[in-house]
């Protein structure tokens, strides 16, 4: 069988794109590609010429049976999506796990992520996190989703529309009060890259004065520990062991 290549693309600037990245999509038999238009600007740009084949939410079952029997049939196919890591809130997971199920070979080519691009410039702890996606936009469940994230004590990594972040920002202010940090990664890796900190309230506040432009990652600061309550006879026992070492 042949392999399946996910292949990471830019989040921005196109001299993100590795030479290894490069190489893969002009050796493959074909690439499957969210937008194809998208891809084939990108594919110009580094002048290859590659079959290309449209692979997105709405056709990706028939597509993937499609795809999966090209494998079988010995074909190396790369997938990409319109930017960033494949399967990252975009399609690819479902190959991936057909290809995992039908015992074809999978493989990455490695390339940024808006996630993991917006956390290392945070400034918040990235030690541990959790990556949450977009909210839902049904009102129901976006609620539960934030409702269940109230003690959450990691970081947490939004992805966001431009237009639907003043809603957005509103929520996660209901949701987590106030005060609490969120960082603002806007346009990353492009020319009006940009990150803002501030609390909750000054960014409603700041986007209820100013339209959001571009592309943003949300992060929000986990919640504090809560302090932990002594065991029954826990200070005692504390105090001796402590007598004990003076
Ligand atoms: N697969 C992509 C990845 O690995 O990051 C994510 C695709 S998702 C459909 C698109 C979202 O990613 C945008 O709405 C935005 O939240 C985020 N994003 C993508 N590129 C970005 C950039 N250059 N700056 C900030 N956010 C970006």
């Amino acid at each position: 069988a042949g392999t399946l290549y996910l292949v990471g693309t830019p989040i921005g600037n196109l001299g993100d794109f590795s030479p290894r990245a490069v190489q893969t999509l002009s050796e493959v038999d074909f690439i499957a590609a969210e937008d194809t238009r998208v891809t084939l600007r990108l594919l110009n740009h580094f002048s290859i010429k590659k079959p290309l084949l449209s692979y997105y939410e709405h056709n990706k079952r028939a597509r993937g049976g499609e795809i999966l029997r090209r494998l079988e049939a010995g074909e190396n196919c790369a997938l990409v999506s319109d930017a960033g890591m494949p399967a990252i809130s975009d399609p690819g997971e479902d190959m991936a796990a057909l290809c995992a199920e039908h015992g074809i070979p999978v493989t990455v080519v490695p390339g940024p992520c808006a996630a993991i691009t917006a956390l290392t410039l945070s400034g918040l702890p990235a030690g541990r996190f959790c990556f949450e996606g977009f909210l839902s936009t049904g009102k129901k469940s976006r609620r539960e989703h934030l409702a269940a994230l109230a003690g959450e004590e990691r970081t947490m990594i939004f992805y966001e529309a431009p237009h639907k972040l003043r809603a957005t920002l509103a929520d996660l202010r209901a949701a987590f009060g106030d005060e609490r940090r969120v960082v603002l990664a806007r346009e990353l890796t492009k020319l009006h890259e940009e990150v803002q900190r501030m609390t909750l309230a000054e960014a409603d506040a700041y986007y209820a004065q100013n339209n959001p432009r571009g592309e943003y990652v949300l992060l929000v600061a986990g919640c504090p520990p809560a302090p932990e309550e002594p065991a029954e006879g826990g200070m005692e026992r504390a105090r001796e062991l402590a007598a004990a070492y003076m």
